[in-house]
């Protein structure tokens, strides 16, 4: 790795308020080059540059980590988790934390726990499935402390299918990018149906990217009701 991207990365992560080491930085880096040996077979990411994926998916992941939401011994659902963002970096930033990554493509599944694996993490959880499914299933529903997503659907699609993984208390983040006040408005149906508030909007500033990044923290007030999620697919079809 460049000393000048080490250097980066690890001023970026100081600056989450992440308690940063070597061995931390090693392991985004062999992340980063499994992702782009896997990368020239199967459709992973269009980020490839040392400084980009730095940049563009591991500080984007972690820049919650300044608000104190990521603690020791939380359970963590990354929903939509493709090639692993944000979840994984999450592990690399506090391997306390108990992770799991769902996402419906198997091949993506495969690839994380090579990741998974190559980086030393044996107690990942990973799931091929639908977030619609295992949203109804009692070994999945309610038993997380937070439930998170980036980049997989438009916020009241995606609040449908999070939120039923949150146990009452916890928190749904969302990350999002720089405008996010129309896509707000149009889930107040959704937040009100599914029980939770909005309680934070963060703007996030990344190492040379022009427009802030958003982080929208939701936190669960009160039970899913059994009809959430609906069947795979209606979710997007009929938002709420
Ligand atoms: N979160 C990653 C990121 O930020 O780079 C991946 C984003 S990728 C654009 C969206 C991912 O969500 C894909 O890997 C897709 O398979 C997954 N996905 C979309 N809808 C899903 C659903 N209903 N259940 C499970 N996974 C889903």
């Amino acid at each position: 790795m460049s000393i000048e991207n080490r250097e980066l990365l690890r001023k970026g992560l100081i600056d989450f308020k992440i308690d940063v080491d070597d061995n931390m930085l090693d392991r985004f880096e062999k992340y980063r080059e499994v992702l782009v040996e896997y990368n020239k077979y199967m459709n992973l990411t269009g980020i490839t540059e040392q400084r980009d994926v730095y940049i563009k998916h591991f500080l984007d992941s972690v820049a919650i980590f300044k608000n104190g939401y990521i603690m020791d011994d939380i359970s963590i659902i990354d929903v939509g988790t493709g090639a692993g963002f944000p979840g994984i970096p999450y592990k690399i930033c506090n391997p306390n934390i108990k992770l799991t990554l769902l996402d419906s493509l198997k091949k993506r599944i495969n690839f994380l726990k090579e990741v998974g694996s190559s980086i030393g993490f044996e107690d990942i959880e990973y799931i091929h499935g639908r977030a619609e499914d295992f949203g109804q299933n009692l070994n999945y529903r309610e038993k997380h402390d937070i439930a998170t997503a980036r980049a997989v659907a438009s916020l009241p699609v995606l609040l449908e299918l999070c939120v039923p993984y949150i146990k009452v208390g916890g928190f749904f983040i969302c990350l999002k990018g720089p405008n996010v006040e129309n896509e707000i408005e149009e889930s107040k149906n959704a937040m009100k149906i599914l029980g939770v508030k909005l309680v934070e909007k963060i703007d996030v500033q990344l190492p040379d990217e022009e427009l802030k990044h958003n982080i929208l923290v939701f936190k669960k007030l009160e039970k899913t009701t059994k009809k959430y999620p609906r069947k795979a697919g209606k979710p997007s079809k009929n938002p709420l």
